[in-house]
């Protein structure tokens, strides 16, 4: 496994590689888990290549705190990479990438950048696209992996390639949970024994919503959400929503033939924590 800083020498490697070989890309921002890897091992699957970058992006984070406790696990994510056999290893600095001039590109994603995390989350998407597009150039990838886990997220990236003609496959992946249906996170790491206990309520209640989705309306099950976090102190409700998968905008509604998934965001403590099912 070979593991690069620098934009140019990462780029002279995949050229060198990449005469008839197909190139599968996984970005990440380390503290990797088995989610990450089992995007990993997908891309091993389809690509004769894979690169992995590993970037904390700084425009992305709304927060400056956020940021900073971040968990950085550089070593233990190389041992990780090894062992499910990625091939190629970018972990730039911040300055690498932006220079000295730390900004986000402003996009226009059609709306799904003002939805959901979009409303809670002051530029957040304008960082992700901003990052992806970056990397998406100095990689040049034929397919990159994106988890489910981050749907919104997986929407944007598949607007950005479209609107900017980017010739890349987005490869959307299912969520990786842990045995008690908590979603696999780095952040669930910063989680207090307390909080990590209460937390499978949120994919408990996710599955309950599911079921009732079938008999009765959206409304109902918005408010039946809400109602369930009530009763449960440690963990906050910041948003639920059920959202039509294609324009993620939130429905009064069930349409025939219309995919809808819900959302949700939760604060255990400080921990910010999202999830999603289709319903
Ligand atoms: P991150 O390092 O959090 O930016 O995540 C890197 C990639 O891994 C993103 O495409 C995420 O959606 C994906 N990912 C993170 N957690 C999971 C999970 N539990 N299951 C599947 N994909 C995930």
């Amino acid at each position: 496994m070979l593991v690069f800083a620098k934009i140019k020498s990462v780029q002279q490697k995949i050229n060198s590689l990449k005469k008839g070989a197909s190139i599968g890309f996984v970005p990440t921002m380390g503290a990797l888990h088995k989610g990450h890897l089992s995007l990993i091992k997908q891309a091993k699957k389809e690509n004769d290549i894979v690169v992995v970058s590993i970037f904390v992006n700084p425009t992305q984070f709304n927060k400056q705190e956020d940021l900073i406790n971040y968990p950085k696990t550089i070593d233990t994510d190389l041992s990780l990479l090894k062992s499910v056999y990625c091939d190629l290893v970018f972990t730039p600095t911040a300055e690498e990438i932006y220079s000295n001039n730390i900004k986000s590109q402003v996009f226009d994603f059609d709306g799904l950048e003002h939805q959901m995390e979009g409303k809670f989350r002051d530029g957040h998407f304008n960082g992700v696209g901003t990052i992806v597009k970056r990397l998406f150039e100095i990689v040049t990838p034929h397919k990159a992996y994106f988890g489910e886990k981050d749907f919104q997220q997986l929407q944007i990236i598949r607007k950005l390639v479209q609107k900017h003609h980017i010739p890349v496959k987005i490869i959307g992946c299912d969520i990786f949970r842990e045995n008690d249906g908590l979603a696999m996170s780095s952040r669930n790491s910063r989680l207090t024994e307390e909080y990590r206990n209460a937390s499978p309520f949120i994919y408990q209640t996710l599955k309950k919503a599911k079921i009732k989705f079938g008999t009765i309306s959206a409304h109902d099950v918005v408010q039946w959400v809400e109602n369930e976090f009530k009763n449960q102190p440690l963990l906050e409700l910041e948003y639920f929503e059920i959202a039509d998968e294609a324009t993620l905008q939130s429905i009064k509604n069930k349409e025939p033939k219309q995919k809808y998934r819900a959302f949700i965001a939760v604060f255990a403590g400080k921990i910010r924590l999202i999830d999603n099912i289709s319903l």
